[in-house]
C-alpha cells in the first residue's frame, strides 16, 4: 500500500520557485489501478516520480508498506529495485540485445543467477509477445516492440508496483493498442499499479480509480464510471471535453 500524506513538491529557487505538488494526500491499495490524468504540467509526472524518488519532496511523506521512504537512511535503490518504472521514452540499453536489457539489474543486484534471470527474462518477453526478439538490439525493434521489452525488464525484477508515466505517447498510434493490452494483462494478474495516461479508453476500462490533477492538486478521484459520467469540477469537465 501506498500513503501520501500532504506531500509538497516546490521546483526552483526564489522568486522563480513553483509549486508543483500542493498537500496531495493519497492511498494506493495493494492489487489497485490508479490512472492518474489532468491537463499538460498539472503534476502527473512529477507525482509518480516522488514514488520512487526520482523526485525529492519538500514536505508531507509518502509510505510504502508502512515504511517512510523519504526518510533518511532510507536505500534508494533498494527502493527503486522493488518498483518498476516504465517512461514514455523506453531508456533501453541500445547496447545490449532485449535478453540482456531484461537480465542485468536482476543479475547485477545478484537477485537471481544468470540462469535464473534469463529463464525468467524468456517467460516474460513470452507474456509480452517478443520471445522471437530475444536476440535483437533495441534499434533493430518498433517503438511498441521497444516499450514491450522496457516493461518486461521493469518486471524482471518482480515489483510488487508498477509505474507508468505515459507508457504509449511516444508510440506511432498502430503500437498504442499492444502496450495497452500488456498493461491490460499486468492489471488482471493484480498487480499495483500507477499509471499517467491519456488513454481514456484503457483508463475507463482498467483502472479502479482514476485521480484528476490540476495545478499540483488532486482535485477528483473517482470510480471510472463517475469520472467519465459526472466529473465534479468544470477543470475535469473541460478536460474531458477536450477529448472528447
Ligand atoms: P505533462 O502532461 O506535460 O507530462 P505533467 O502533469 O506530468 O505534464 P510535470 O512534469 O509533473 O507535469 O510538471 C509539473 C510542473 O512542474 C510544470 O509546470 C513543470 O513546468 C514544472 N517542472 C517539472 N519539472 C521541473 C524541473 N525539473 N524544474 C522546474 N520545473 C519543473
Ligand atoms: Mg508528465
Amino acid at each position: 500500500m501506498i500513503v501520501l500524506d500532504k506531500v509538497n513538491k516546490w521546483y526552483g529557487a526564489g522568486s522563480s520557485r513553483y509549486h508543483a505538488l500542493v498537500d496531495v494526500s493519497e492511498r494506493v491499495e495493494k492489487n489497485e489501478v490508479v490512472v492518474v490524468c489532468g491537463p499538460s504540467g498539472s503534476g502527473k509526472s512529477t507525482l509518480i516520480r516522488t514514488l520512487n524518488r526520482l523526485e525529492e519532496i519538500d514536505g508531507g511523506s509518502i509510505a510504502i508498506d508502512g515504511r517512510d521512504i523519504h526518510a533518511k537512511g532510507t536505500d534508494v535503490n533498494a527502493l527503486r529495485a522493488g518498483i518498476g518504472f516504465v517512461f514514455q521514452h523506453f531508456n533501453l540499453f541500445p547496447h545490449l540485445t532485449v535478453l540482456e536489457n531484461c537480465t542485468l539489474a536482476p543479475v547485477n543486484l545478484k537477485r537471481a543467477t544468470r540462469k535464473e534471470a534469463q529463464e525468467y527474462a524468456m517467460q516474460l518477453l513470452e507474456q509480452v509477445g517478443l520471445a522471437h526478439k530475444v536476440d535483437a538490439y533495441p534499434s533493430a525493434l518498433s517503438g511498441g516492440q521497444q516499450q514491450r521489452v522496457a516493461i518486461a525488464r521493469a518486471l524482471a525484477m518482480r515489483p510488487p508496483i508498477m509505474l507508468f508515466d505515459e507508457p504509449t505517447s511516444a508510440l506511432d498510434p498502430e503500437m498504442v493498442g499492444e502496450v495497452l493490452g500488456v498493461m491490460r494483462s499486468l492489471a488482471e494478474q493484480g498487480m499495483t499499479m500507477v499509471c499517467v495516461t491519456h488513454e481514456m479508453g484503457f483508463a475507463r476500462e482498467v483502472a479502479d480509480r482514476i485521480i484528476f490533477m490540476s495545478e499540483g492538486r488532486i482535485l477528483e478521484r473517482a470510480t471510472p464510471e463517475a469520472f467519465f459520467t459526472d466529473p465534479q469540477t468544470p477543470r475535469a469537465q473541460q478536460f474531458l471535453a477536450d477529448r472528447r
